[in-house]
């Protein structure tokens, strides 16, 4: 937000980031969801975004990658256009003079191969080893709240035994268990958040986006430019699209769904 009299705005505006500028923090408050709620809400709000692209004449996608593929260099959305003459469609950037386009049935081409490589790394299991150093850093704090909680519960039965050879009054006894039901609850949470996290970056991760692939990879020939643009997008959150000049080769760098 910029308030009214900044930048010698008399009303004041708001500047919205682009989504990879916003700032993640990971852990800061207990979760009001579960990890996998919100990834399947978030999930659904992509599935339902309307392509940046304009629609064919009869409100139809026409365009396989529509708002898939962004300009590596200004960071639009490239669009396809269609030339009736040459009868082939090119992938463009709407930038006048920005970059070099392409055809679109060599972008997709290029793009299902790299969905295929994706694919192979996670079968291979070399996408895994990336995450294997994090893993065992979670494992071990899981390792430690579990002590924890098996030591909070002893604590909490020898409470029991002091009430029952009456050493710990009523009142005492009450006033002490709560904190300790209290601090075991905490730690109980903490644990779930814990799992959580692993869960997130183990493989169980990792194979949902492989079977995805796979779904996309064995539907995608002889379905429609519509139905091709949603089977991509089930697996690719977007791929930016890089090329020096029309003669030079051109590369595409994916960022797929965080499932
Ligand atoms: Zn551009």
């Amino acid at each position: 937000n910029v308030r009214k009299g900044e930048n010698g705005s008399p009303t004041g505006y708001q500047i919205e980031n682009s989504p990879d500028q916003v700032i993640l923090v990971k852990g800061v408050h207990q979760p009001q969801v579960s990890v996998e709620a919100y990834q399947k809400c978030i999930n659904v709000c992509r599935s339902r975004s309307t392509p940046s692209v304009k629609k064919g004449i009869h409100g139809i996608v026409r365009n396989p990658l529509a708002g898939i593929v962004i300009c590596s260099n200004c960071g639009s959305r490239m669009q396809m256009q269609h030339s009736t003459t040459k009868g082939s469609s090119t992938l463009l950037c709407t930038t006048p003079r920005c970059m070099a386009g392409v055809d679109i049935s060599r972008a997709e081409i290029a793009l299902l191969d790299i969905l295929r490589a994706k694919l192979e790394e996670i079968r291979t299991g070399q996408g895994k080893k990336q995450q294997d150093s994090a893993l065992a850093e979670l494992q071990k704090s899981v390792q430690a709240t579990e002590k924890n909680i098996q030591s909070l519960k002893k604590q909490q039965n020898k409470l029991y035994t002091l009430l029952e050879q009456e050493v710990y009054s009523i009142e005492v006894f009450k006033e002490r268990n709560q904190v300790l039901t209290q601090k075991l609850t905490h730690t109980k949470e903490q644990l779930k958040t814990l799992q959580d996290q692993i869960d997130d970056i183990s493989n169980r991760k990792a194979e949902r986006l492989a079977q995805n692939i796979e779904h996309v990879l064995a539907n995608y020939e002889g379905s429609s430019p519509k139905e091709k643009n949603r089977l991509l997008k089930t697996v690719v959150e977007k791929a930016l699209y890089f090329r020096q000049s029309r003669t030079s080769p051109f590369a595409f760098d994916v960022t797929f769904i965080n499932m």
